[in-house]
């Protein structure tokens, strides 16, 4: 199973991807997961990512790109995946075909989460105040909305034309929606 889980920042991707890899038996990779791990451990690059997960920006493709390369051709992988934040931008997309047409393989499904704008912010800021993530902040909130408004909601037509897309209402408590999304992607599978 390759899929992907989509969606606008506070639409619960890192919640519903790690339950829908578990229950598929893959490992849920997140980007924003991995960047903040380098990030409180000071390498490298976290060192270079860290000013633009504070700003709410996107870290640089190439930086992205060959981190979720080395990700996904680690053994766990090889059985599948869960991309939670990756692809962001047009590039990342170009870049994860390349990826997965090196493998042989082929992405299952885009799964997207919608949920609406009041709804996205009260949740991010309810959770900044659980987790204390420094992009939690509601100038940065309302930064990251923008950038993913204007550079990875254009994305899902590129998949929506492709015939991979399956949109899911992320409303809901969690178990809810993780049974919503199985249904659609069991139903996407057999299509
Ligand atoms: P997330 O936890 O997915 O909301 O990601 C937190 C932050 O990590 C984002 O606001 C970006 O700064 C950075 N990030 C995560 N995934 C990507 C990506 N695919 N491309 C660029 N930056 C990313």
């Amino acid at each position: 199973m390759r899929m992907l889980i989509m969606g606008p920042p506070g639409a619960g991707k890192g919640t519903q991807a790690g339950a829908v890899a578990e229950s598929f038996g893959v490992p849920a990779i997140s980007t924003g997961d991995i960047f903040r791990a380098n990030v409180s451990q000071a390498t490298p690059l976290g060192i270079v990512a860290k000013k633009f997960l504070d700003a709410g920006e996107y870290a640089p493709d190439d930086v992205t790109n060959n981190m979720v390369r080395d990700r996904i051709s680690e053994p766990d992988a090889a059985v599948g995946f869960v991309l939670d934040g990756y692809p962001r931008t047009e590039q990342q997309v170009k870049e994860l075909d390349e990826m997965i047409a090196f493998t042989g393989g082929r992405l299952d499904v885009v799964v997207c989460l919608t949920v609406e704008q009041d709804e996205l912010v009260t949740r991010l800021l309810g959770r900044a105040a659980v987790e204390g993530r420094t992009d939690d902040t509601e100038e940065v909130i309302r930064r990251r909305q923008e950038v993913y408004c204007a550079q990875t909601e254009p994305l899902l037509d590129i998949y929506r034309r492709r015939g991979q897309l399956v949109e899911v209402a992320g409303l809901g408590d969690v178990i809810e929606v993780t049974e919503r999304i199985l249904v659609a992607v069991t139903a996407a599978l057999a299509s």
